[in-house]
């Protein structure tokens, strides 16, 4: 058996998750071949983000950074009862002096911009130096970091995606040897390589994406996603406290859930999974004897009834409307032409005789002014803000004839306006646009429909 477990940011978060943590994988390599994936401590991202962010840059800030930082991850190391701390307090030290140096780097105004990605790998390497130390105070010589350069990315520095036939090779020939000496290897998630050896970042919450390609790569048993909740939840528990523990969904649905805002999964990490045909399971790294949620190839499915409801916050929804569209052949194809142009993506279609309207991520808004005036040009744009993309998610929509009036009675009864509706040819997703500051009324209100448990 081989597994690759990923352990994200609450799950390593202080020394007692680090100490949970690696009595979880020593547990699972009592019997199973065992590889980590490791984010950075929970908000360490966040607060290097926020260092190599913003305009003004004052210097004087990188002491106390380092400070607390450092603080933060000795006081880990030195409540993990490590026999030998000293070791790994050194490790510590020596990254926070590099991490020092690069920012002072940055800081000075003259380094390239690439290299404010090697500052945002930092918490994933100090996460990794110290959950490693613990496991082998607990199994000596028995777990092994510092593999880096195993996935090979484009030079997309902060969402970039992994050159496959260059990270299959670098992930075979360096953690093969590794496994078969039956040490666990520990590595780090969030970031990557480029070929000319600069360090990348996959986006925020890749690390779940890079277990996945590392156990699509070696062909593991299972892929396990390790965080803070019981797994797949039928909602998102910080809108909908009571939502439901999902036991067993399917990869689609997964896929669907993850991408349209359940933060649970990052949305690519279905994809290599499902090439090898490999079981997800999420798993709480606070609660292990939670069964979890396992994703697979095919499930039950209970009919008219929903898997989960989920929303994208903040989308911007364009409408492009002409009446020349209905007999201008190729008119769609002209559309999607300019989003494809400024790499703009589009999460929602949905079109009329004469319009079509289309939904992009706010990450997008910056990038948004050429893509109005480019489809400008073709036809009258309207942009409009603020609103929230709600899916309800189920391989069991296809056979629920009623659910859609359902849902959409709901939304009449509450007095909101739907802007837009699309259903995928799969069935396996209704989708619509309501104004942002309704959505999680809205979520609240259809959980409640669908899932209570008094009917
Ligand atoms: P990690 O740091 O372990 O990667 P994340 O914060 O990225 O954890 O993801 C777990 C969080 O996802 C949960 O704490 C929960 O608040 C949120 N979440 C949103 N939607 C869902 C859902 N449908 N099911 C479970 N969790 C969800
Ligand atoms: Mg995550």
């Amino acid at each position: 058996m081989l597994i690759v477990t990923k352990f994200g940011g609450t799950s390593v978060g202080d020394a007692d998750a680090i100490k949970r943590a690696a009595s979880i994988i020593t547990d699972l390599a009592k019997d199973s071949r065992v590889i980590v994936v490791v984010s950075a401590m929970a908000g360490v991202s966040d607060s290097l983000l926020d260092m190599v962010s913003g305009e003004k840059k004052d210097p004087a800030e990188i002491d106390s950074f380092i400070k607390s930082l450092g603080n933060k991850h000795l006081e880990a190391v030195d409540q993990s009862e490590i026999p030998d701390a000293s070791n790994v307090t050194e490790k510590i030290n020596k990254l926070l002096d590099n991490l020092r140096k690069d920012l002072e780097h940055l800081y000075s105004g003259s380094s390239e911009t690439h290299e404010k990605y090697t500052i945002l790998g930092y918490g994933e390497k100090l996460s990794a130096t110290i959950l490693t130390a613990v496991i082998n105070a607990r199994r000596p010589a028995s777990c092994h970091f510092g593999d880096d350069n195993l996935i090979i990315t484009d030079n997309y520095f902060r969402d970039a995606s992994p050159i496959m036939p260059e990270t299959e090779p670098a992930i075979r020939g360096t953690l093969i040897p590794v496994l078969e000496n039956d040490v666990i290897p520990v590595i780090t998630g969030y970031i990557g390589t480029t070929r000319d050896g600069r360090t990348t970042t996959l986006g925020r919450g890749s690390s779940d994406y890079i277990a996945s390609v590392i156990g699509a790569v070696l062909d593991a048993d299972e892929i396990q996603i390790w965080t803070d909740v019981d797994g797949v939840l039928t909602a998102d528990p910080g809108i909908v406290p009571d939502a439901r523990l999902l036991d067993r969904i399917s990869y689609m649905e997964a896929n669907e859930l993850a991408y349209y805002g359940a933060k649970v999964l990052h949305p690519n990490t279905i994809s290599p999974a499902v090439m090898k045909n490999i079981p997800i399971r999420i798993k709480n790294s606070t609660n292990p004897d939670s069964p979890g949620t396992l994703i697979t190839d095919k499930v039950e499915v209970t009919p008219a009834l929903p898997t989960a409801i989920t929303s994208k916050k903040d989308v911007i929804l364009i409408d492009v409307n002409s009446a020349a569209m209905v007999d201008a052949f190729g008119y769609l194809s002209r559309i999607f032409d300019v989003f494809r142009k400024f790499n703009v993506s589009v999460d929602m279609v949905s079109t009329t005789e004469i319009s079509v309207s289309v939904t992009i991520d706010k990450f997008y808004s910056g990038k948004l002014e050429p893509v109005i005036e480019e489809l400008g040009k073709i036809a009258r744009v309207r942009v409009m803000k603020d609103k929230a993309l709600i899916c309800v998610i189920g391989e069991g929509l296809e056979s629920a004839a009623g659910l859609t009036g359902r849902v959409f009675s709901a939304m009449g009864e509450m007095g909101v306006n739907i802007y837009c509706i699309s259903m995928g040819a799969l069935e396996m997703n209704v989708s619509f646009v309501v104004d942002l500051e309704v959505a999680d009324d809205v979520i609240r209100t259809l959980h409640e429909m669908f899932f209570s448990k008094s009917d």
